[in-house]
């Protein structure tokens, strides 16, 4: 196993493997599409729209842009998404979050059909994880068991141990090591204990967002690392939640921050959207 798991190079051979997938599956008239739905201005959010867009130009991926002004009613929203809900050459809709205040995020999840709800962030797709029956799972952690999977890490077995429990990263990584038959610690701000907790730990998922939180003196020697955490600290530098090089000394494999899990969160929306076009190829 390499020490660095590297999820550039992981994220180029899955885009290579989706673009050969698109290219299939248009040559049988089922072009994949994704549908990214941006309200208002927010300057990141317009930076991670635009990578969507390109990832999925590059892929061979139909993208349809909605580019909402901040004004937008909630109802025109959710207009919007009936209309995409319904819209046949759409396999998959991202609706970029923060949404704006005065509209309800979770109507709007809600509202996007689970067929197409690419993000896995609808109760139904959260339940049909929850019981082990995933039908889209969400990027950032379906990300990681990619990658872990790449590395050749089988989890039967392994204490697994997962600091944060959001919905976007902790939870779920946490039922997807589960169904991998890990034994799964999922810790959070009220945990006690969390040095002593971590250094049990075969594999360790920092999703915290808190720079270098996790320190190189908590990892078990020979565990493996990964750090989801995207931390700006002063002008450029970006740091991840785990003290990277004190915990590479210790650990058999790590993500580094950038290049480890973040390339891996775009490929996997790619993924997500061509799963859903196999699907509805298959009953055309
Ligand atoms: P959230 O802020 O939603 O969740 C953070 C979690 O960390 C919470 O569960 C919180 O606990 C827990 N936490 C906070 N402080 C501590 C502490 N001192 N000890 C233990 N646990 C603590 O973050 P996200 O899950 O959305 O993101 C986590 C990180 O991952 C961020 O840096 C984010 O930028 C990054 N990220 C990266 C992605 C990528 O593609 N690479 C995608 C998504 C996120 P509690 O619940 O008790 O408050």
């Amino acid at each position: 196993m390499e020490k660095i798991i590297d999820g550039k190079a992981i994220a180029a051979r899955m885009r290579q493997t989706i673009a050969d997938d698109v290219a299939q599956l248009t040559a049988r008239g089922t072009t994949p599409g994704l549908a990214v739905v941006l309200v208002g201005e927010d300057p990141a959010s317009r930076v991670y729209v635009s990578m969507k867009e390109k990832a999925c130009a590059q892929a061979g991926i139909y993208s349809d842009e909605h580019k909402l002004p901040a004004e937008t009613s909630e109802a025109q929203l959710l207009s919007l998404i009936d209309e995409l809900n319904s819209n046949e050459r759409i396999d998959g809709i991202l609706v970029q979050l923060p949404l704006p205040e005065h509209i309800d995020e979770a109507k709007v999840l809600e509202a996007i059909s689970p067929a197409k709800d690419v993000d896995g962030f609808h109760p139904y797709n959260v339940g049909r994880l929850v019981t082990g029956n995933p039908l889209f799972q969400p990027c950032t952690p379906y990300g990681i068991m990619k990658m872990l999977e790449y590395s050749g890490v089988d989890l039967t077995g392994k204490e697994v141990v997962v600091v944060g429990r959001s919905n976007i990263v902790g939870k779920p990584v946490a039922l997807m090591c589960l169904a991998k038959h890990a034994t799964v610690t999922l810790c959070h701000s009220r945990t006690k204990g969390l040095a002593d907790t971590v250094r049990r730990a075969d594999v360790v998922i920092a999703a915290v967002g808190r720079p270098e939180m996790v320190k190189g003196d908590w990892i078990k020697e020979g565990a493996v690392v990964i750090d989801v955490g995207v931390n700006r600290v002063g002008e450029k530098k970006l740091v991840g939640d785990v003290e990277f090089e004190a915990a590479r000394q210790r650990a058999s494999a790590i993500t580094p921050v950038p290049g480890g899990v973040g390339p891996m969160t775009i490929t996997m929306l790619l993924y997500n959207t061509v799963e859903g076009a196999k699907r509805r190829d298959a009953s055309k």
